[in-house]
């Protein structure tokens, strides 16, 4: 005879009433009190749930999610955090380690449990699956995602599924690795979800689609449903529990003190394009928790990055584990991104995760973002010889402005960081046009000098690291401070020497980075 797990439906509850039930049924099952169970949940208000070990400041975007009266709470669950509107559906099963139905291997039970909810999916017309480690998807977006935790032989596994959900809002409630992206960028950061609404249209009524899952479930695990209420003992314990669940003690227990999540983020010009890298790393276990790919190179098929990304998110933030999962990808899949190799995107996430190492040694996350390195890694330029210094950071009405030199007339920071240059027993040039620059470098190479400093924006650095390369110096650029000549669309005349704003130096960066090549 068919099993029948029990079906509860407990509509929309508030995050501390749904977190505090979650642990309610999950001791209740570890304590062998309730049959097998599936629950359906929704949230209102809406809320952001971090995952088990997060920790609210770092994930959180705390004034949005108060002025909007978004929620916030603590899964039971481990992962990353989650941002969930009030149309959105859970699912959760509770259900014995030793179920004759439960796969014994944890990735198994991922697979089983995404591959039931997948199949739900279909029956509502779209075209789910079941993508390692833990999402759903629909032609490479993520409408789903799952985790699981277990207490005492008991599971609880849940799920997630996107059916109108508002991306925007996600952005601005979660601190999704974005500081270096750019509105085009975090524009694609939307291509990688998707929902019920815009795979169909119109969302299906909310009966149809916890049919379907029941369905989807049903199949997989060969079982039907019968649909009971809470018990008195689970509303009793429920609301003994409520208070913890709604306190500060509990929804921040993973204290800022322990923040060790950084954004390392990375800029690599190959043949097919610029590729950005921005990936959200836990210092403490080198795990990568998130990571972006993005940029302006053509990905066949187009959801491949995605696909990439999920295969990298858990990953060990090391070389040879990056080395290894990319070159598995591309083994396996065949991607064609023309003008990308394997090794443009290993060596752009190399770039990204080797500012791991700047960390200890006074740098923070924000300023690593703004440095760029020059064929060697950050710690491979030691006593650099010049420090090179953009003609455009000099006063527009400075009669250096169109000729090499500076008087140090202390009107602007080029005389300033030439001082800074010299207190370092380093020569200072500053640099008229990108022809200039070329020749600079490579009569500096032709004279024997180890390595250079340099600031420039990071659009320069982006357009002629190859030519950086191709010349040979190693060296270490520093972003410059103002907005420039090529987000103001100048760049030609800036190549020429024309440009007439005036940007400025990153001193302090600058003076860290020179101390940190000499020290
Ligand atoms: S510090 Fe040098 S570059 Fe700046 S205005 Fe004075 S002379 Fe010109």
């Amino acid at each position: 005879m068919m099993e029948t797990w029990r079906l509860l439906d407990t509509g929309s509850l508030s995050a501390a009433e749904n977190m505090a039930l979650d642990e309610v049924l999950l001791e209740l099952k570890a304590e062998g009190k309730i049959p097998p169970t599936l629950r359906f949940l929704q949230f209102s208000p809406p809320c952001v749930l971090v995952g088990h070990h997060q920790s609210v400041e770092e994930e959180i975007r705390l004034d949005y999610c108060r002025s909007n009266g978004i929620e916030i709470n603590r899964r039971l669950t481990g992962g990353g955090a989650l941002y969930w509107g009030k149309k959105e559906l859970g699912w959760e099963i509770y259900i014995s380690k030793n179920h004759p139905s439960v796969p014994a291997r944890f990735d198994d039970l991922y697979r089983k449990m995404g591959e039931s909810a997948a199949g739900g999916l279909r029956h509502l017309g779209v075209d789910a699956w079941f993508r390692p480690r833990n999402d759903i998807e629909v032609q490479g977006r993520k409408i789903s995602g799952t985790g699981g935790t277990e207490l005492s032989g008991a599971i609880l596994f849940q799920g997630t599924v996107l059916v109108d959900f508002d991306i925007d809002v996600m952005l601005r409630a979660l601190r999704i690795p974005t500081e270096k992206l750019r509105e085009k960028e975090i524009e694609s950061v939307k291509e990688r979800v998707t929902s019920l609404r815009w795979e169909l249209g119109v969302p299906p009524p909310l009966p149809e689609i916890k049919a379907a899952l029941l369905r989807g479930f049903g199949e997989s695990f060969g079982v039907t449903f019968d649909p009971q209420p809470l018990r008195p003992q689970e509303q009793t314990l429920l609301k003994n529990k409520l208070p913890y669940f709604s306190s500060r003690d509990y929804v921040f227990k993973v204290r800022n003190a322990l923040r060790r999540r950084k954004t390392l983020s990375s800029i690599f010009k190959a043949p097919g394009g610029l590729i950005r890298v921005s990936m959200a790393v836990d210092t403490k276990t080198r795990v990568i928790n998130q990571i972006l790919i993005t940029g302006d190179f053509f990905a066949h098929p187009k959801r491949l990055i995605f696909d990439l990304e999920c295969l990298l998110k858990n990953s060990k933030a090391t070389p040879s584990r990056i080395r290894e999962v990319v070159t598995a990808f591309f083994a396996n899949g065949k991607p064609r991104i023309p003008g990308v190799s394997q090794d443009h995107l290993i060596t752009s996430m190399e770039e990204a995760i080797q500012k791991i190492d700047l960390l200890p040694r006074g740098f923070d996350t924000e300023a690593t973002h703004h440095l760029y390195p020059v064929l060697k890694p950050f710690g491979e330029v030691r006593k650099p010889d010049i420090l090179l210094l953009p003609y455009c950071a000099k006063e527009t009405e400075c009669p250096y402005r169109n000729q090499k030199g500076c008087g140090e007339c202390g009107k602007c920071s080029v005389g300033d960081a030439a001082q800074m240059a010299r207190s370092f027993g380093m020569d200072a040039i500053t640099i008229q046009n990108y022809e200039d620059l070329e020749a600079t470098l490579l009569q500096l190479k032709h004279t024997g000098a180890r390595s250079f400093v340099g600031s420039c924006c990071e659009p320069f650095y982006g357009k002629h690291r190859p030519d950086f390369e191709r010349i040979g110096l190693p060296g270490i650029l520093v972003d410059v401070d103002q907005s420039t000549c090529y987000d103001l669309g100048l760049e030609k005349e800036a190549a020429k020497g024309e440009f007439v704003n005036q940007t400025h130096l990153n001193l302090p960066l600058l003076q860290k980075v020179l101390e940190y090549a000499h020290g």
